[in-house]
């Protein structure tokens, strides 16, 4: 085969990913359009730069990752590890060869090497080891190229300004964090594992981690407050008061009055009757602006407005990125400082005329100072937009998050907004009534972050101390009081920021894990009966591992790396040696273990296919079976078995993904399954043969 190598002694600029390597080599080439070229299959860039070959080629995030040394898989603990190309561990990544072996002929006539990956842990870890393994020890002696966006400039401004070595202490950070949680996830994992296998004879899927398995555990000491939660009732009075020709809701002064008794007295007494209004308490107050985005209050507010899942964010962010229109997305920054140039990306975002009016507003401000929050990344500023255009329609949840990004930006140079709020005192009868008003006086920073900032005003009429309000509608509510909320994907997340563990970079794929493992499920996260099983076995047998405290300690000693303030060695000869006593205790209680979990494990996968009651017998359930015979799928009672019930109905084959539906028929009440055809949404269907929506379907299709 014929091998081409480049024949100059040029420089080998190293980025994360194809799309910043192309962005990178057009903005250090001096005439702006870097060729492009290719190296089976692997795509790469080379670029004049005054004289010089600069050649940028891309990595696609990590191609190497931490394995066991040598030894069986099927055993722990294990402590022995290196440092291997992704495909060696994992036989599916198969292009990460071919870009290992484009990035070693590339590197070989390369007189300087440059690690222009993200600047941040990660990608100081992914050029680390590339420069390393992949281009023979050149680790040594290559430089590290930092920004914060891929905007022309600015990569330029980085290259005439290289730091003459990587940042080691990033690296070594990076390269701990991989190596400790290999550690425990590998060995904790297999000690589960290995306990169900070697009870049951069946291999299953079960994993836990150094982070995973303390967040695991904050959502069934939840779960398990909700289910002992005892609903108490209560009642509260719902009324309105009338003023001029309008009705306005007033609220009791007892939100939670504890008898029916109680409240049908008041009822009595205040229903139909005049009240006087004794009292009108009027505040202001000020609101500040909000502070610019970091990637969990990004997360959090896309949640929030969009129904965005963590994860889902970071990766729109992330193309957002790539694509030059918003600044680095991981970081932990709540600061914007001037060296971005706050007027000139407004300018640029006023082009746009959806923006121009509010950036004529920001302008328009004697000195542009942003509100900032305490966080703070030594990498990165908070997340902005680059002010750069799309050329091109950009997809609907990128155009959503863009936005959600610009307008903030708008906000946080925005003016306090000012706010006020009324309470009106209306006595009727001996009993308090509270009318409540709420009025925005300034507007400051609400006008420029919209529609993302709440503007609920209720204004109210003049109204005048000893005025005579009508009360209407007095009506009694049954209510009871709620157990606390479950999390969602956003608050677990937030959860895991203030308990300290996890990094910005993995907190939203470990909650992805949780769901993968069948940990919980649903949006409003509900621990199953398998998350349940594994936290309280853990527990049981080894709370440390669960523990957040533990968890947290280590992270804060992994942290100090960063700063060079405390030594790789360390961290990991206390995490090995936090590690073993814990897996001994599992071991010594193997056989416990591997009964409740397996157990466990195959309430699991029963209830996974069991749709809801069946109709006809009302005892069994009915679930779904894979015939032997036929190789057919269909609904079958339990009660199959002991003879008592034959119901059985047909279900879509293959071509369908077919699972219970967790809901019954509006039409009927039957049982539903959840039918999913490939790369398309899903569709519920009622098992009920004579359903009557089923009848109306054929009649109109007759
Ligand atoms: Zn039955
Ligand atoms: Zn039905």
């Amino acid at each position: 085969m014929e091998r081409k190598v480049e024949q100059s002694r040029h420089t080998l600029v190293l980025a994360e990913k194809p799309e910043a390597a192309r962005r990178i080599a057009e903005a250090l080439d001096q005439k702006g359009k870097a060729a492009r070229l290719d190296m089976r299959g692997v795509p790469y860039f080379r670029a004049e730069n005054n004289g010089r070959t600069i050649v940028v080629v891309p990595a696609l995030g990590h191609l190497y990752t931490v394995a066991q040394e040598r030894g069986r898989r099927d055993y722990y603990p294990v402590f022995n590890y290196r440092w291997v190309p992704k495909y060696v561990e994992n036989g599916r990544d198969k292009q990460v060869r071919t870009f290992i072996e484009a990035i070693d002929e590339l590197s070989r006539g390369a007189s300087e090497r440059i690690n222009a990956c993200d600047y941040d842990i990660e990608g100081s870890t992914i050029g680390y080891t590339i420069l390393k393994y992949a281009c023979g020890e050149k680790e040594r002696d290559a430089k590290r190229m930092r920004f914060s966006t891929l905007m022309d400039q600015e990569i330029q401004d980085a290259y005439r300004s290289l730091s003459p070595s990587l940042d080691l202490n990033l690296v070594e950070a990076g390269l701990t964090r991989h190596e400790v949680d290999w550690l425990w996830g590998v060995n904790l994992s297999r000690a589960l594992m290995l306990a169900a296998k070697h009870w049951s004879g069946r291999y299953a899927t079960l994993s836990t981690g150094r982070v995973q398995g303390p967040t695991l555990n904050f959502l069934v000491e939840r779960e398990k407050e909700i289910r002992s939660f005892v609903p108490t009732p209560f009642w509260n009075l719902n009324a309105k008061a009338e003023i001029g020709d309008a009705l306005y809701d007033v609220a009791y002064e007892n939100e939670k009055i504890p008898k029916r008794d109680l409240a049908s007295k008041i009822l009595e007494e205040t229903s139909g009757k005049d009240g006087t209004i004794e009292d009108i308490q009027v505040k202001s107050y000020h609101q500040a602006p909000p502070t610019p985005f970091d990637l969990g209050s990004l997360q959090s507010d896309a949640y929030r407005h969009f129904g965005y899942t963590p994860s889902r964010t970071l990766n729109i962010a992330e193309r957002l990125y790539l694509s030059a229109f918003i600044s680095y997305p991981r970081t932990s920054s709540q600061k914007l400082p001037p060296a971005i140039g706050y007027a000139d990306i407004l300018r640029s975002l006023g082009k746009r005329k959806e923006y121009k009016d509010l950036v004529e507003i920001v302008l328009s401000k004697r000195d542009l100072k942003p509100q900032e929050g305490k966080k703070d990344d030594p990498a990165h500023p908070a997340i902005y937009p680059t002010g750069n255009a799309p050329q091109t329609a950009l997809s609907p949840p990128e155009e959503k998050l863009l936005d959600l990004i610009t307008k903030r930006f708008f906000a946080v140079f925005g003016d306090t907004a000012l706010r006020q709020s009324m309470r009106v005192v209306i006595k009727v009868n001996g009993h308090t009534f509270y009318l409540s008003g709420r009025r925005i006086l300034k507007e400051g920073w609400l006008k420029l972050y919209q529609p993302y900032a709440k503007e609920d005003e209720v204004v109210l009429p003049t109204l005048e101390i000893g005025q005579r309000i009508p009360l209407r509608q007095v009506a009694i509510e049954d209510k009871f009081v709620q157990p606390p909320p479950r999390y969602n994907p956003s608050s677990v997340l937030r959860l895991m920021e203030e308990e300290g563990i996890g990094t910005k970079a993995t907190r939203a794929s470990i909650v992805d894990t949780l769901y993968d493992r069948g940990y919980v499920r649903d949006e409003r996260m509900v621990v199953t009966d398998l998350g349940f099983t594994v936290t309280e076995t853990l527990e049981r047998n080894s709370p440390r591992i669960v523990s957040v405290k533990f968890t947290r300690e280590l992270e804060e000693k992994m942290e100090k790396i960063e700063t060079g303030s405390e030594l790789r060695e360390n961290v990991l000869a206390e995490a090995i040696g936090r590690l073993k006593p814990i897996l001994e205790e599992l071991r010594s209680r193997e056989t416990s273990i591997g009964q409740t979990l397996s157990e466990a494990i195959r309430r699991a996968q029963l209830e996974k296919r069991i749709i809801g009651p069946c109709p006809r017998c009302r005892t069994g359930n009915l679930i779904i079976i894979y015939s032997r015979k036929s190789g057919k799928r269909f609904a079958g009672c339990t009660n199959f078995r002991n003879g008592t019930c034959q119901a059985a109905f047909p279900l879509p084959q293959h071509l369908y993904g077919v699972k219970p539906a967790r809901r019954s028929c509006k039409v009927c009440q039957w049982p539903m399954v959840e039918v999913k055809p490939k790369e398309k949404r899903p569709w519920n269907l009622c098992l009920n043969p004579d359903c009557p929506s089923k009848a109306k379907y054929r009649r109109n299709e007759g």
